[in-house]
């Protein structure tokens, strides 16, 4: 695939699909910024995987929720590189409760973790990439954030923001030469869909057309087409991956 930029910063990239993402850039010759709050050590694994298969990678540590952690993050990698092509703003959290449970904390944290996360990476690639008048930015979001979820009140709102964002940020920025997408996995294995029981996924794997979850690396290849100059002329857009479950 071709990439006119040369470097990249994945958010949450110490494991699952931000992990995926951070190697198959690699792997297209991107210099990739494995962003990561707490998870020193997986992070460093994830580096050295792409290390040893001839790619270039580095940590930068931040809670992507505040706003000076990771504006800083991004100005580190402007420092050493002199400017950031792409961003992918993939952290993000679940806290599920059904809506009588969920408390307003639990509302916020996951509004924070997925939605304000996103603004701010947003916000930051509009300066520092707007500067050069080249990026683009893909967010990670849902597709619970089109179709809802009993018990994920706070985690839908969220996506759905993320997507209604995505696009006015398309429409603002594209003056700067920047695009704005997002895609909508469906149910890929990871962590976070490994705490679902065994019930609950055969019944997910019952209605996916496809008749399967996903994998992070089918999350990653979306990725990183949006990104590239294979997209060149789309922006704005919110691409499903998640094997015909919503269409
Ligand atoms: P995961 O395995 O739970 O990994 C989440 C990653 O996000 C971890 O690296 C975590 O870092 C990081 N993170 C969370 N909060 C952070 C913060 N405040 N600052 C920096 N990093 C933070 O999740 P995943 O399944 O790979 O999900 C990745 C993205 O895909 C999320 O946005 C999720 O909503 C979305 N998604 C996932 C699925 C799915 O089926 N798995 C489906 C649709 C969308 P720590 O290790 O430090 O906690």
């Amino acid at each position: 695939m071709k990439f006119t930029g040369t470097n990249v910063l994945v958010t949450g990239a110490s494991r699952g699909i931000g992990a995926e993402i951070a190697k198959t850039l690699a792997s297209f010759g991107l210099k990739v910024w494995i962003n990561y709050r707490s998870g020193l050590e997986a992070a460093e694994a994830v580096k050295t995987e792409i290390e040893a298969a001839g790619g270039q990678a580095a940590l930068v540590k931040a809670d992507v929720t505040k706003e000076e952690e990771f504006v800083a993050a991004i100005k580190t990698i402007v420092d050493a590189d002199g400017q950031i092509s792409y961003l992918v703003n993939n952290a993000g959290i679940t806290k599920d409760k059904l809506a009588l449970r969920m408390t307003v904390d639990d509302f916020n944290d996951v509004l924070s973790a997925n939605l304000t996360s996103t603004f701010i990476g947003c916000k930051a690639a509009l300066k520092f990439m707007g500067k050069k008048r080249f990026g683009s930015i893909v967010n990670i979001s849902s597709i619970i954030g089109e179709m809802g979820n009993a018990g994920q009140t706070n985690y839908a709102a969220s996506k759905g923001g993320v997507n209604a964002m995505t696009k006015s940020f398309a429409k603002e920025a594209s003056a700067r030469n920047l695009r704005y997408n997002a895609v909508t996995p469906g149910f890929i294995q990871t962590d976070m869909t490994h705490a679902l029981s065994d019930e609950v996924k055969a019944n997910y794997e019952k209605n996916i057309p496809l008749g399967r979850m996903g994998d992070a690396k089918e999350v990653a290849d979306a990725v990183a087409f949006l990104l590239s100059d294979h997209s060149s002329y789309i922006t704005g857009e919110i691409l499903k991956v998640n094997g015909g479950l919503y269409v």
